[in-house]
């Protein structure tokens, strides 16, 4: 009998539960990768025709047709709509079965639905496995079977989980290497050719230059590099001057690297006592990841609206007035170095600290009084990491409006944020140049700066960097005042 595993988030060849399942039991299993033209056409009539994620998912794909060469397989490439293409191949290879991982978004979860109708009717079942969570869905619930709305409670419970008697099943790899003889090669010519960038309408992009080194091979080299320094993670990941979190996030969001590989690793070291604390905190994000796409499976509104539906009636700024705040945050022109360092990452890169997502997030929501969805969908187009449960989340914890979220009156102050976490504004002078002359006391805030010092820096606010667009503590007010009404309906 013949199968066929549709790869989608999960690029890899190890630790692939679907492929794994698939081989096990058919004799002959071909792979497909869609470039998906109804998540691809978008970004082209937007004319993002550069763009990072595009180029990592292409490279991985390249390097994924390879592997599974050396193990008498190959990838077949195809290029449309995936909802169409899959039964189409189907019916072309005689396949039985199409296996693929649980995706959770839910778009994604549409087009699996609509897919798998279109096989039950051509007599071709579709099978469907946890992947790229070590928890989904229902797997974790409170005592009274409910699923979880706040974290701690929810990691202690997912912990609790892992360390029952078969709790090492949920971190055990899937191998293919006893079954791998069932891989069966392209079958045509053309589907031995992957189409290049440009066949496929977009353009190469910096990831090069930004050394982010897409597929397995990428995530493998990250991950050894991090766990040299996962014992000073605790502390340094807080710090985006320094080298302290793994950037693992873009294969996590594409699946180059398992999600077990790594909280297995993690998990290790935690019971081992090998940089026990590191190895907890990272844990703990990991947990945070799971925490996400669950909310995300049982909440699937958070996609438009607040998870606490009363935050849906706050009043954000609107207008003209509004759209220049907001396209001053985007561009890195608040004049709040840290904000704007912040942004510039992110356009230049595809990348943002965490912490500096925390503080963007919250400037744009608390000082400027801007809708949270604005920020999520300028993040979810720029981030290369970008992933809906996470950036939702995030999004929503810095509006206080999900579920573990900040409380409402808790305003992070961007100075102080600064003055905090990039104390000698290493990380404000690398992406600001213009104000790398000023002193530490007042590159946090240039505004402040005596006269002299300003013109000693060679400084001109209004002309080479931006005066403030708000001050914080008049946002502060304001913002206390509009989220006023939440506290009215509470
Ligand atoms: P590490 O510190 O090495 O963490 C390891 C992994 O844990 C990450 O790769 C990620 O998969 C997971 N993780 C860490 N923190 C979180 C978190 N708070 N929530 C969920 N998972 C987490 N993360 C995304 O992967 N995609 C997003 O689109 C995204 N958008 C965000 C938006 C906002 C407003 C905020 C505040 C956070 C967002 N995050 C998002 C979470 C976090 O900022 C990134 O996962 C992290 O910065 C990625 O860098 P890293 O891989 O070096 O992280």
């Amino acid at each position: 009998d013949t199968s066929l595993v549709w790869f989608r988030r999960d690029l890899r060849v190890f630790d692939h539960a679907a492929l794994h399942h698939a081989l096990k039991s058919s004799k002959a299993v071909f792979c497909v990768f869609v470039f998906d033209t109804e998540i691809l056409q978008p970004l082209l009539d937007a004319g993002l025709s550069a763009d990072r994620r595009v180029e990592f998912i292409h490279a991985s794909i390249v390097e994924l047709d390879l592997e599974l060469r050396k193990f008498g397989g190959g990838l077949i490439v195809r290029h449309g709509v995936a909802a169409d293409i899959i039964p189409a191949l189907v019916q072309q290879l005689g396949a039985t079965a199409v296996f693929s991982n649980h995706d959770y978004e839910p778009q994604a979860r549409q087009r699996d639905d609509s897919v798998a109708n279109k096989l039950a009717a051509a007599g071709c079942a579709w099978r469907s496995f946890k992947d790229q969570v070590i928890f989904e869905c229902d797997e974790i619930l409170t005592l009274a079977s409910r699923p979880f709305s706040v974290f701690t409670p929810y990691k202690n419970a997912w912990m609790r989980r892992l360390a029952a008697a078969d709790g090492p099943f949920f971190l055990k790899p899937y191998p293919i290497e006893k079954y791998a003889e069932n891989l069966a090669p392209p079958i045509s010519a053309t589907d031995d050719n992957i189409p290049s960038l440009r066949q496929l309408g977009f353009e190469k992009t910096n990831l090069r230059t930004l050394k982010i080194t897409p597929g397995m091979r990428g995530a493998a080299s990250l991950l050894e590099d991090f766990l040299l320094r996962i014992g000073q993670y605790e502390e340094a990941r807080n710090f985006p001057a320094i080298k302290g979190p793994s950037y693992l996030s873009i294969h996590l969001r594409f699946g180059t690297i398992s999600i077990r590989t790594l909280a297995r690793t993690a998990y290790q070291m935690l019971h081992q006592g090998t940089a026990a604390s590191g190895a907890a905190t990272w844990l703990s994000e990991l947990i945070w990841r799971d925490f996400y796409f669950m909310i995300l499976y049982h909440h699937p509104h958070v996609a438009q609206h607040a998870f606490k539906p009363d935050y849906d009636a706050i009043q954000w700024e609107s207008g003209a007035h509004a759209q220049l705040l907001f396209q001053a945050w985007c561009d890195g022109r608040t004049g709040y170095p840290l904000v704007d360092a912040a942004m510039l990452q992110l356009n230049q890169s595809g990348y943002m600290h965490n912490r500096l997502r925390m503080v963007a997030a919250s400037f744009l929501i608390k000082d400027l009084g801007i809708d949270w969805r604005w920020g999520e969908r300028y993040f979810a187009a720029h981030l290369n990491d970008f992933d809906l449960a996470a950036n939702n989340g995030g999004w929503q914890w810095a509006a206080s409006s999900g579920c573990d979220a900040q409380p409402y009156f808790r305003i992070f102050n961007p100075i102080t944020q600064s003055e905090k976490f990039d104390e000698d504004g290493k990380f404000i002078r690398r992406y600001l140049p213009q104000l790398a002359a000023l002193g530490n006391k007042h590159i946090h805030a240039p505004w402040l700066a005596p006269a002299q010092d300003l013109q000693n820096a060679g400084i001109r606010l209004g002309e080479n960097y931006p005066l403030p667009l708000v001050q914080h503590d008049d946002a502060r007010k304001l913002t206390l005042q509009r989220y006023a009404v939440v506290k009215k309906i509470a």
